[in-house]
């Protein structure tokens, strides 16, 4: 597959990415909400021009996709964030150490104003790598595997992912999520750790592990991942 980023088409104030598919029937836009970039695959029998024009027709539908992603969220002092599901009021009072607590139901924050955002963010993450670690080291244990290491990171398009030397990484966005979507995930990662495929024993783990259905896990990050994206990012581009 290549990918290219055009400067030469622009939709909605974003440059076009074209991916060439050997695979693809058809030529499709498509507008991701997390990242708000615009991507148009093209079989590998269409010219680029011909691409090209065809989407520069369909600018109404691009612009009206982008114009309907909601802007980014910033974490502000009085604002709330959700944290294991629920929400969190973030308290700020200068008088408080920087240090960022996390109390029932509210982040007590200190410090100046300025970088606030950063260091609740950066305690929010702190938080993710310590639950998410814990909890994939027991459930790792259970399984009775060996998990070698745990990570966060900020991926778009997965909440885990697992390799075959047995380092799990997560989006620390999981921590914003209900408890029953991350102990999904965490399920689901770990089941990896034994099966590194999504056949049928490895769909039987993750259920045995999880010990319930985690469709309705999937089904939430489906619905509502994009809303967990927004946190912390920068209002949309002008
Ligand atoms: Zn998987």
């Amino acid at each position: 597959m290549i990918f290219r980023a055009r400067q030469d088409l622009t939709l909605g104030g974003v440059p076009v990415t074209i991916k060439v598919s050997p695979r693809a029937q058809r030529m499709r836009l498509k507008v991701d909400p997390r990242t708000r970039a615009v991507l148009l695959t093209v079989p590998r029998r269409v010219s680029e021009r011909r691409a090209l024009a065809w989407a520069a027709g369909h600018r109404d539908w691009v612009e009206a996709a982008l114009a309907a992603i909601p802007e980014g969220a910033p974490v502000l002092a009085g604002s709330t964030i959700s944290l294991f599901g629920r929400p969190h009021a973030i308290e700020w009072d200068p008088r408080r150490p920087r240090r960022i607590e996390i109390a029932d139901g509210r982040l007590l924050a200190g410090g100046p104003a300025e970088g606030l955002e950063g260091r609740v963010l950066r305690r929010i993450k702190a938080q993710a790598l310590e639950t998410l670690d814990r909890e994939t080291r027991a459930l790792a244990a259970r399984a009775g595997v060996q998990v070698v290491r745990v990570g966060i990171g900020d991926p778009v398009s997965r909440w885990g992912s697992c390799s075959s030397s047995g380092t799990i990484r997560y989006s620390w966005r999981l921590i914003m999520a209900p408890e029953f979507v991350r102990h999904a995930t965490v399920a689901h990662e770990v089941a990896h750790l034994v099966h590194l495929n999504h056949g049928p024993d490895f769909h039987a783990l993750v259920e045995m592990l999880l010990g319930a259905d985690p469709g309705p896990a999937r089904k939430w990050l489906r619905k509502e991942g994009a809303a967990l994206h927004r946190i912390g990012r920068a209002t949309s581009p002008a």
